[in-house]
């Protein structure tokens, strides 16, 4: 089999964080390949609610990031490549009971601490919102976060020119020597100076002892309904627990309502231990529905005309895997994003461009970026990269 091609780097994956860094990496000039098995955001990217949002992340490093992924995805979608898929609004989170009403509270604190780029500047009965239902006890109103489809912002980032897409073509596997890296691909071989795996949950396809679970989610879109009842995205602050605390000390379902450019709703989700993007479970979706319905009383005039599931990348320790594969200095990891990936995808992009290209991190989140690193699996790292 001859080689075919020669680029700078190739990108394992057309989710949105392999997108995002061949974007980065084709405007610092470089000739890039998009391989995907299927196509462009055909995992967890085209089928997730797309919050740019500070407010879900845990205190530390992922709120840090966050923070700085939110400034730095507005800047690109001020007239930028981001400017028909991000759009700004505020994020509404409410709760009910006494274990919401505390999560609020922390909330409240977190964001404080942070002093970033989201502010709070509502806190209070829910008839701040006239929208809204019984279900709402408390409200607190944010503003500085965002919503962004991951499909609109992968079609962006690809159509940049000096991009390669390649697709259909799962990668069976990948040599290293001195001189750069082999892809094998079904029907070729492509080479490169560097690879970037972008792969999600099927990073452990290639990387096999990488601690990489599934954390399946559910969602749901209505039809049109009146445009501009809810003026943002109404999130249950058993959500944040679930999602920060990895807990469901909240025995409420954790449901987030996100009002769609089209006047639909798009309605989850929900975290279950498994990987098969088919299974629908109509208990779970009638649950969330149930508490979407209390808190924003009109969605109950609106019928679901689609239920689809996407499969988050998630690991142990709650952060993601970025950086140099241990020993191969030719290989870079990003996944494990979890929940989080649409927002951490314009940061992500720009740092992994410069650490391919051998350039300095940005300062003040080069520590933060550092704890993300896969040396970190000491354990799996002899078989992981061997
Ligand atoms: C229900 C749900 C809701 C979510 N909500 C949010 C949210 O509100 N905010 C947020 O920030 N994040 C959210 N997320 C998380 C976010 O969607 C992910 O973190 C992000 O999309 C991950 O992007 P990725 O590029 O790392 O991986 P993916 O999008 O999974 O892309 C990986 C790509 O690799 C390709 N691939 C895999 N194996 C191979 C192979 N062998 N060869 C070639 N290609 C291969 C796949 O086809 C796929 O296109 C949500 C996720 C889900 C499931």
């Amino acid at each position: 089999m001859s080689y075919v091609n020669h680029y700078d780097v190739v990108i394992a994956g057309a989710g949105i964080v392999g997108a995002s860094v061949a974007w980065h990496l084709a405007a610092g000039g470089a000739r890039v390949a998009v391989v995907d098995a299927v196509g462009p955001a055909a995992a967890a990217s085209g089928a997730s609610d797309g919050a740019v949002s500070v407010a879900s992340k845990k205190p530390g490093p992922l709120a840090r990031l966050a923070s700085a992924s939110l400034v730095y995805t507005r800047d690109l979608a001020a007239g930028g490549v981001l400017a028909g898929a991000f759009h700004a609004r505020p994020s509404f989170v409410f709760g009910q009971g006494a274990a919401e009403l505390a999560a609020l509270d922390a909330l409240v604190s977190k964001l404080h601490a942070i002093s970033g780029p989201v502010h709070v500047t509502g806190d209070g009965p829910a008839a701040q919102l006239p929208c809204l239902g019984p279900g709402v006890e408390r409200l607190i109103t944010l503003e500085g976060e965002g919503h962004m489809p991951g499909h609109k912002a992968v079609r962006a980032y690809l159509s940049a020119p000096g991009i390669t897409p390649i697709w259909p073509a799962p990668i069976q596997g990948f040599d290293i020597d001195d001189a750069g890296v082999t892809l094998h691909l079904p029907d070729r071989r492509l080479r490169a100076g560097h690879l970037v795996a972008a792969l999600g949950t099927r990073t452990t396809d290639l990387f096999p002892r990488l601690p990489i679970l599934p954390r399946a989610g559910q969602l749901f879109v209505t039809d049109r309904g009146v445009p501009d009842l809810l003026p943002g995205s109404l999130t249950a602050a058993a959500y944040l627990v679930a999602k920060t605390e990895a807990s469901d000390a909240v025995p409420l379902p954790p449901v987030v309502v996100d009002p769609l450019t089209t006047g639909q709703f798009l309605i989850g989700s929900s975290r279950e231990p498994h990987a098969d993007p088919n299974r629908v479970d109509f208990a779970t979706l009638r649950q969330l529905m149930a508490r979407a319905v209390s808190a924003l009383p009109a969605l109950a005039e609106r019928r679901i005309i689609r239920a689809f599931a996407g499969i988050r990348a998630a690991v142990a320790d709650s952060l993601p895997v970025v950086g140099p594969l241990p020993g191969e200095s030719r290989v870079t990891l990003a996944t494990g994003f979890e929940g989080d990936g649409i927002c951490l995808s314009a940061l992500m992009g720009r740092e992994l461009a410069r650490m391919v290209r051998g350039l300095p991190l940005t300062q003040g989140i080069a520590a933060d970026l550092a704890l993300l690193s896969p040396a970190r699996f000491t354990d799996a790292r002899q078989e992981a990269w061997g």
